[in-house]
This record gives C-alpha cells, structure tokens and sequence, in this order.
C-alpha cells in the first residue's frame, strides 16, 4: 500500500472494487484511519474542530504558495478510526490542489464511486459532507475573488460555535429537491371494493353477523395491511434505534426513516427533508411552533389571528403562548353557514398581526376555508401561515411552496397511518431562526457542561428517541393514498358526501351544520331534535356504526352553534354507498328507538 500522502483517489477506488463487499471495505477504512498520524494536543482546539460531525473531528489547513500557484495540505484527525479512515478518503482529493481545483470537484461523485453514498449511515454521511464543507471554506478564502466565490470570514466556517443548519452538509446541494407534481395531478381510477380489502379492520363481523360501519375516520382512520406489515417487519426484522447505531439494523432503520421523510416532502412538495420534522401528532406540532417560535417571535401586543372553528388543538397551545407573551388572540367570526367571514377576516388583519393559524378543513363542519386566498391576504399584511392540516392533509392535496404555508401540522393517524406520530413542516429559514422546543438527546451536537449547541436540521426539533416504527409506517401510508391519488380519492368521498347529506335532509328534526357540500369535506356533525347526541351515536353502534358523539374538542365553535354537542359521520376513502345506506338506516332505527316523531 503506498503511503497515505500518495494515495490516489484510483488507487483508494480500485482497492475498493477489488475488495468487493462493504465489511471488507469498512475494515480497509478502519485500517486506513489507524495510518492516519496524530495531531499535536494544541491543534485539538475548538477553532479547528469541524461542526456537524458526530465524531470529534479537526482540520489543520496549511497553503502552499509557490510560482506555481497556491495550493492546500490540510492535516486532520479524528476520534475513531473509521471516521480517519474517510478522512484519508477526502484528503486524496484535496491535498496539493489548488483552491480552485477544489471547488470544482465532484466530492459526492467520488462518495459514489466508493459505494460510501449507500454504505455510510445517515449520520457518518453528514459528518463526512460536514468535513466537505470545511474545505470548501477553506478552499473559498484562498481561492482569488473572481466574484464567483466570495471569500467568507474563514471564522463562520471554522469556530463552529453557531450550527445554524445553512452552514450543514444538508444544503441544497446535497437534499434539497424541488417539489414535485401535486398529487391530486395524477389521474387514476378509485375501486372501492379492492381498496376496502386491505382494511381487516372494516372486516371484522360484530355480535349477531353485524358488520362494522366505520364513520369515525376524522378521529381516527384505519389502517391498511400494508401500514400494518411495514410496522411489523421493522420490528421482527431490524428494528433498533435511530441515528445512533452504526450496525446494520440501526443503519437499517435510518435509512428507513430517512426514506419515509422523502415520501413525507414529495406528498406536501415541500422543498427539503430538513423541513419535515417527526412529532408526536398535530396537537404537538402546533404546540411546537407556538413555543419555539411564538417565544422568540411574539412581543406584547402582537396578535395572533385564529377563528371560532378551530380545534383546541388550534386555539390552547396559542391561548398559552399569548399569556406568556403578552400577545394578544383575534378571533376571526364564521358565516351562519359556518364558514370563516372573509370581509371580517380581512378587517381582522392589521399591521401588528404576526400568524394566521387557521384549520385546511374543520373536523365537526368538514369547511374547508379558501386557503390561497387567505394565505394572500395573511401575507399582503406581514403574517405567517399555519395550517391545522389534521383534517385536510389525508384528503385533499397540500402544496406546502405552492400555497405558500409557513408551518403545516398534521397526524400519522387520521392519514391512514400509525398513531403516536406526525409532522410539522416548517419553512427552513422559520425553523432556522426559532429556539428549539425539547431539548436532550439527539438535539444536540455538542454538549459540555456549562452549554450546549444545537443539531442542524431536522433534529433540531426531534429531541429524545423518535416513535421509530410509526414514523418508518407513516412513509408506507403516505405512498399508499399517494399511489391511490387525491383525485379519485376526493371524488369518491365528495359522492359518499352527497349521497348521505341528500338522505339526512329527508329525515325530520335533523340539522347538519356547516356549509353546502360544495363548501366542506366528507363530515357531517348534526344534532336530532328531541335526541342527546351520545344518545344517537350508542343507538348507532348497536346497528355496527361507529360515529362520534360530542364537541369535538371545539368548545368554542359548539358555543357559536348553540348546541353542547353533535354526532358526526365522517368517511374515509374505504367507505362505500352500501356504509351510507347502512348509516341512514340506522337513524330511522334511533328515531323509532327513541320515540321520535
Ligand atoms: N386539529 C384538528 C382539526 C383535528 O381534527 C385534530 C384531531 O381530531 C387535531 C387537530 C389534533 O390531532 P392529534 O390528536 O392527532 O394531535
């Protein structure tokens, strides 16, 4: 083996291909990084560590100038052997270039042609893109100001003491990917019956032969089989922690994950997988952008504009920010019909409005407000956008850059994935500039004991262990309604919707509240006259249909309504016309039950 100084790149390659497989190329890395000679104690210093790096890493540059040209030998060690190993691996492809020899290589090209772009763990992976970044800004304050290349205060690449994410290996260059197409842009066609077949929930056969009707997909959807096994596989055949491990299962999961997050951006065309931060749910979605940005962002006097449809999920987390703030809430009034007031939306807007959070579909009225034109009215006064997408983003299509949304909270659960997990998108130079919201493991990039700084993007906001096989599923079901596409899917819900809204108006003393069918989603929250709601929805249950009875946790919109509590129906793209009939039946049955005339 030549000495390191006079490894080449080829050289490095050819002993790669001739090695073959990647446990004996992990042990020649090993066995390079053991090579690799020391630095002195006094060059382990924090103005030579590189950020980002899960290991202890440290640059040493030193330039060259000669007639010939300026050229760089940059001198580094790590904390691991591996980690020196690919050390030498970046070194063959920099060490005695030129700095503009260097900003024109092709390091992820040559990552590639290692097989370590497959083989490196997420984690290794940004580190090494980390220590890419490094001598690039090296390389840029060398290199002559042609204007191309501004030189940089050296100091904002090296000190490494701020780890704003922009300075990360994940920069547009290496994740950032445009949007793609809307899903609902796909056209395809909708049987029900093969689509129901893959819900054994909705299969199961009750007491006396009767079959379940399930109407409660806005509290909760059920699940496919193919949700069901990926949640399953990951914990009978790899499961582990994430991010942590760089054996196989751990390597597994996060690649697993890192795909599931890829799936998440394309399905909402938000531009980068740093945008998409894992949460428990919406509520914590929500609760997260109120406290890491709200904290930082809302002065007393601020005001954060809501509407009286909101879920509590919508309004509390706000409610409490603003007692802690000093901000102030504006309450935007509904139409009879139940639908925000647009004029009153537009007065309600003012200079010191700083967010809009507003629902993309009410889940008692199924309203589904204007969005783009509310987006351009928040934005024509200064304000941010967040979408309450818990109701919206499993049926209808989301365009997080193309509507222009600031923050997009929605569940795994109602989008026919697992429980226990969500997302937040945020707009990457939103989530830049907030605080973090929990902070621990995972969080950080470094941590000593009188301070800490934080990880780059996502994990930024996903402190603590991930709900790791839920947020792996809910890839699995994002493709699912993906492949089925919104727009059979909408049109078949939006006739289920028709087809029980045209029956419900024939039956006496019933009030469905909320807009025309043009105006709102596939729910339906109505009251019986002379009926207790939960009276209603257990008689229901006993013909196997499964509605929720209540305010929904949307105290305020029931006070607007006048009623303590409603029954809904809401549907899913499992439902068929037979579940509507079945639906209908079943409240001539309460009606009879309860002696209503
Ligand atoms: N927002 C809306 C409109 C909802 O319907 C719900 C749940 O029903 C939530 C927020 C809260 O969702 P989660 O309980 O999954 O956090």
């Amino acid at each position: 083996m030549p000495g390191l100084q006079d490894l080449t790149i080829d050289e490095l390659a050819d002993e790669f291909e001739f090695l073959g497989q990647w446990d004996d190329q992990c042990r020649y890395l090993i066995e390079l990084g053991g090579e690799l000679p020391d630095l002195a104690l006094e060059e382990k210093s924090e103005a030579n560590r590189v950020p980002g790096c899960q290991s202890q890493v440290w640059f040493v540059p030193q330039v060259h100038e000669d007639p010939a040209g300026t050229t760089i030998e940059i001198r580094a060690k790590s904390d691991a052997h591996i980690v020196d190993g690919l050390i030498v691996v970046l070194l063959t492809l920099v060490n005695g270039k030129t700095p503009e020899e260097i900003l024109k290589t092709d390091f992820t090209a040559a990552f590639k042609r290692l097989g370590l772009e497959a083989h490196l763990v997420p984690q290794r992976r940004n580190g090494l893109y980390s220590m890419v970044e490094r001598v690039r800004a090296i390389a840029r304050v060398h290199a002559p100001t042609d204007g191309k290349h501004p030189s940089p205060d050296p100091f904002d690449a090296v000190n490494g003491s701020h780890t704003s994410s922009s300075s990360s290996p994940r920069t547009s260059e290496t994740r950032a990917v445009r949007p793609s197409l809307p899903v609902a842009e796909r056209a395809a066609t909708f049987d029900v019956s093969a689509v129901r077949a893959q819900f054994p929930a909705l299969h199961q056969v009750l007491e006396r032969g009767v079959p379940v009707t399930y109407l409660d997909t806005a509290s909760s959807a059920q699940k496919p089989q193919c949700v069901i096994d990926k949640e399953r596989e990951v914990y009978e055949q790899y499961y582990a922690n994430a991010y942590r491990g760089v054996y196989r299962y751990g390597d597994r999961i996060s690649r697993e994950l890192e795909e599931s997050r890829e799936r998440i951006r394309r399905f909402i065309g938000a531009e980068s997988t740093d945008e998409i931060i894992f949460t428990p749910g919406t509520t914590a979605g929500i609760n997260l952008v109120a406290n890491a940005w709200g904290r930082r962002f809302l002065k007393p006097g601020d005001e954060i504009v809501l509407n009286e449809m909101e879920h509590h999920a919508n309004i509390v987390p706000w409610q409490w920010i603003a007692q802690q703030t000093g901000a102030v809430l504006t309450y935007v009034p509904l139409t009879d019909d139940g639908r925000i007031d647009l004029e009153a939306f537009g007065k309600a807007l003012t200079s010191r409005s700083r967010i809009v959070a507003v629902t993309g579909m009410s889940n008692v009225l199924g309203t589904a407000p204007p969005l783009t034109e509310l987006i351009a009215k928040a934005k024509a006064a200064g304000a941010l956008v967040l979408v309450d997408g818990a109701q919206s983003v499993p049926h209808m299509p989301t365009h997080v850059v193309q509507d222009g949304i600031d923050f997009l909270a929605f569940s795994g659960h109602k989008l026919y994935g697992p429980s226990g997990v969500g997302v937040l998108y945020g707009r990457r130079e939103l989530l830049d500039a907030m605080d973090p919201f929990l902070c621990g493991g995972h969080m950080i990039e470094r941590v000593q004991t009188d301070g800490f700084a934080v990880a780059p993007l996502p994990a930024k906001f996903e402190a603590g262990t991930l709900p790791i096989a839920q947020a792996i599923a809910l890839g699995t079901a994002v493709e699912f309604v993906t492949d089925l596409g919104f727009c059979p899917v909408h049109e078949h819900e939006q006739s289920l919707l028709r087809h029980a809204w045209d029956q419900m108006h024939k039956i006496p003393g019933l009030r469905i509240y909320g807009p025309d069918t043009s105006h709102r989603g596939a729910i339906v929250s109505f009251t019986m006259d002379g009926a207790a709601a939960q009276d209603i929805a257990q008689l229901l249950d006993l013909k196997g249909v499964f509605v929720r009875h209540g305010h929904h946790c949307t105290m305020p919109l029931h006070t607007r309504l006048g009623v303590p509590a409603t029954v809904r129906a809401s549907f899913g793209l499992y439902n068929t016309r037979e579940d509507v009939d079945t639906f209908i039946d079943a409240l001539h049955f309460a009606r009879r039950e309860l002696k209503l005339s």
